[in-house]
Order: C-alpha cells, then sequence, then structure tokens
C-alpha cells in the first residue's frame, strides 16, 4: 500500500511550513471551488495517497489563513503545535469518547481537561463541565440546566413534562449578546420571544438599575443571559453588580464568555471579569483564544444535579466504571469525538503562565494595531479594547459618513486582497467599521508591523 498517511502528513507540513508567505485570505469562492470538486458520484475507487493529493492540491487556493499570523478576522484562532499534534492523534486512535467503558483515555483525560480548565478560568472547582462541539453548544447545554432549574423551582419536571403548559421562562438579555444565544433558546423550545432586553450603557452593557426595575416587576420563571467580551467592542457586563440582583430574585445566571472568559487568566485583565464567578453558568470555546484546533467549546456549570438532569441518559447496554467520567451524562451528544485530548495538550505545552502571557500579548498587538492604524493618515480609531478586539474606519476629508463606509469597505478589500493580512467588517453604531481581532498564539512584533505597512501602502494608493 502507497503510504496516504505521509503523504497527508506532507501536505499538512507544506501548508503549516508556508503560512508565513500565502495570503492570508481565500483566493476562491466557494461556488468556484466547488466546480473544481464537482462530478458524478465516483463508481469505483482509487488510491488512497491519490485522493489526499487531489483534496489538498484543490483545496489549496481556497483555504483561510486563521492557521497563519496575520489572520484578524471574525474571531477565529490557530492552534498551538501540541493541540494540533494531539488532534491528529485523536484522528488516528478514532475513540469514542461517549462513555467511560468504550473509550476510558478519552474519559480519564477529559476528567482531567475540565478540572484544570475551571482552575484556568478561576471558576468553581465543584462545577461539572461539558466539552461540546463549540459555545453554541456549550449555550444548548448551560441553558438546558437552567431551563431544568428554574422550572424545578416551581415544581415543574421539564425533562418529564415537556414545555407545553408549562409556565413561561424570561431570559433577560442586553443588545450586546451573541446570536448563539437566541438560537439556543429556539432549539430549547423557549422560543425567542421569551428574550427581554435590558437597557444598556453607550457600549452595551446592561445598567443594573434597569435589571433591577426590570426585575422586580417581573416575578416568574427567569434567566439572565451576560456578556463577557462582545464581537466588537469587547465589552463586558458589569458582574459584580448585576449577577447579585439576578440572585436575589432567583433568577439563573449563564454568561457567553466564548473568548472574553479568557480574561481571567490574566492578572492584568482580571478587573474586567469581576465577580463573574458567582454566576451559574459559563460558556465558552477553546477552539478561539485558547487556540486548540477547531471543534472545541465548553459548558461549566454550577449546578452539578441541574446539569445531569438536563442530559444524563440510561439505557440497557450501557454499563458505568465506578468513579469514572462517563461524558453522555453531561453532553448532547451519544458518539463524539475525543475532543478535550487537544484541550489537555495545549494547557500542558503552556502552562497556565503560557495561556495568561498569549492573552496579554495578544491583546498588546491589536493594541498596537488599532493605534499604527489610527496613526495613519487616513485611519481613525473607533473603540479599543483592553482585550483582543477593536474597531477602526477609514476615512476621507470632507467626505460624508455614507462615503467613508464604502471607503472603509474598499481599503480593508484591497487589504485582504494583498494577501498580507486578513480582516472582517461590521456595522456598529450605524457605521461600517473594520474590526481588528488578533486571536492567533502566532502573532508576532513584525506582523503587527507588516499588516500595518500594507494598509498603509493601501491607503497611499486609495485616499
Ligand atoms: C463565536 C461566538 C459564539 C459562538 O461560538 P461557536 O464556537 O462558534 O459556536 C458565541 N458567542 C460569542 C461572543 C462568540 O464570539
Amino acid at each position: 500500500m502507497s503510504d496516504v498517511y505521509a503523504e497527508a502528513y506532507r501536505q499538512a507540513r507544506d501548508w503549516l511550513d508556508g503560512l508565513d508567505t500565502a495570503p492570508m485570505g481565500a483566493r476562491l469562492s466557494a461556488p468556484e471551488l466547488q466546480s473544481a470538486f464537482e462530478g458524478p458520484l465516483p463508481r469505483t475507487g482509487q488510491p488512497a495517497d491519490k485522493v489526499i493529493r487531489f483534496l489538498a492540491e484543490t483545496a489549496r487556493p481556497g483555504l483561510m489563513g486563521n492557521a497563519g499570523a496575520r489572520f484578524y478576522g471574525w474571531v477565529n484562532g490557530g492552534a498551538v503545535p501540541s493541540s494540533l499534534g494531539a488532534d491528529w492523534l485523536v484522528s488516528a486512535w478514532d475513540q469514542n469518547a461517549a462513555l467511560s467503558t468504550v473509550s476510558p483515555v478519552a474519559s480519564a483525560i477529559e476528567a482531567v481537561a475540565g478540572k484544570w480548565m475551571k482552575a484556568l478560568l478561576r471558576l468553581p472547582e465543584e462545577a461539572s463541565f461539558a466539552f461540546t462541539t463549540g459555545c453554541q453548544m456549550a449555550h444548548m447545554t448551560a441553558l438546558a440546566a437552567a431551563r431544568h432549574a428554574v422550572l424545578a423551582d416551581i415544581g415543574w419536571d421539564v425533562e418529564t413534562d415537556g414545555l407545553m403548559g408549562a409556565p413561561p421562562i424570561r431570559v433577560f438579555t442586553s443588545r450586546n449578546r451573541h446570536g448563539s444565544v437566541e438560537r439556543a433558546l429556539r432549539y430549547l423550545g423557549l422560543g425567542t420571544n421569551a428574550l427581554h432586553p435590558v437597557a444598556t450603557d453607550e457600549m452595551g452593557r446592561m445598567r443594573p438599575e434597569a435589571l433591577e426595575a426590570e426585575m422586580i416587576a417581573y416575578q416568574g420563571p427567569a434567566i439572565l443571559a451576560l456578556n463577557a467580551g462582545d464581537l466588537n467592542v469587547g465589552a463586558f457586563d458589569n458582574f459584580a453588580d448585576l449577577i447579585p440582583i439576578a440572585k436575589a430574585h432567583g433568577a439563573w445566571v449563564h454568561v457567553d464568555g466564548a473568548f472574553g472568559l479568557f480574561a481571567q487568566t490574566s492578572k492584568a485583565k482580571r478587573h474586567l471579569t469581576a465577580g463573574i464567578e458567582k454566576a451559574d453558568s459559563w460558556a465558552t470555546d477553546g477552539h478561539k483564544w485558547l487556540n486548540v484546533p477547531f471543534d472545541c467549546g465548553m459548558a461549566i456549570i454550577n449546578n452539578p444535579d441541574a446539569h445531569k438532569a438536563a442530559m444524563t441518559l440510561n439505557a440497557d447496554y450501557i454499563t458505568a466504571t465506578p468513579n469514572a467520567r462517563d461524558p453522555i451524562d453531561w453532553n448532547l451528544e451519544w458518539s463524539r469525538r475525543a475532543r478535550a485530548i487537544p484541550v489537555y495538550a495545549a494547557l500542558m505545552e503552556m502552562g497556565a503562565e503560557g495561556v495568561e502571557a498569549m492573552i496579554d500579548r495578544t491583546s498588546a498587538h491589536c493594541r498596537a494595531l488599532i493605534e499604527g492604524i489610527g496613526a495613519l493618515p487616513g485611519g481613525e480609531i473607533i473603540a479599543c479594547s483592553e482585550i483582543n478586539q477593536g474597531l477602526v474606519r477609514f476615512v476621507r476629508a470632507g467626505a460624508s459618513e455614507a462615503e467613508n463606509d464604502a471607503f472603509t469597505e474598499t481599503v480593508m478589500q484591497a487589504v485582504n486582497a494583498s494577501g498580507e493580512a486578513f480582516f472582517t467588517s461590521t456595522l456598529w453604531q450605524g457605521r461600517r467599521c473594520m474590526r481588528v481581532s488578533v486571536v492567533s498564539w502566532r502573532t508576532g512584533t513584525d506582523d503587527v508591523t507588516r499588516s500595518l505597512g500594507a494598509i498603509k501602502q493601501v491607503l497611499a494608493e486609495k485616499l
């Protein structure tokens, strides 16, 4: 047999080694790529190594560079080396991380990785956890536990009786909430009408006095959904003031901390998340700021009974090992990937100090990029957070807001086309802005300089 694994390794290695010179954005669109992959279902097979070579070579011009150092689009991180290596082993081992008897090693490593993550994020040791596909499914897991708990408090068993005829649950949120929270409410049968927006300040942070007034006016089962780090300006809700208000009214407090929860890992940033440990549940991602490969989120829930009641499952052919972790009790899934293993590897490689250094470093690079853009002719700073997110705009003297919206988009597209860096845009408070999001462990000072050089050159041509 030809060595298909050597071919796969060679192709992967070639991609990784070329990231310094590769364009950071894809050069072909999805429809253009599809025609290259298109064809009738193969009737007969072909050698595995040929399949891998075809895949790698055809995919190349369509690959996004988020594994590289100058990719600032969305919140797409890279993968620290041990986590990528561990991910390769996870695929080779092909373990089913559903139950301890089905994969003892997946169960054992997940148990430790969960403990380590709680310690890293300074969340209660006694909390239960689940490794999910991402933050979206972490919301589902945590909000299912919340749904159980707030309905159990008024004598309703949602797992047995469902939601039909159940008292409605109100979900207090702010306009900064991520769409994944809304979608979790849809999946959970609570519906988007359950959402009840609370007044915010100019950065979208929930106003404590507004929450208090709303909670006094409403006396039913409630969930408060807060944000640790919004996508545009990295705003954090005021946990120290908001959580006690919700608790006094019997509400469950859930935090969306997809990346912002990692402020907890840093002495310099921890003031942003003060009081966050008093919440009932937290959703976060491994595949963003922790820099492990995609397919990794985490729900942490400070009510193991509600968590287990919402997720557990019994079947005749399941046998439990005493004192072992059975992921199926904590997860939405049955058969699943051993996705805690790359987390374990990343934490071993970096240690808590290495994670803290990465959080501080990427935040500093984000600030340097934003300030550097602000110092260029035509560059304007809109927001610079204390973490790794911020907003800029490109403006021409005397131009209207609408013209500068278009100019911002034009400059960004030209920078992306240069391949030197990749950014994405957003509409913030009615204005088109370019987002600066530094999530990769790879980004260094030289990359900041090089990215600013590319922007400067585009501005020199377009201004
Ligand atoms: C990315 C993100 C999510 C969704 O996470 P996935 O891992 O993509 O499922 C939720 N909330 C925030 C704030 C995010 O940035």
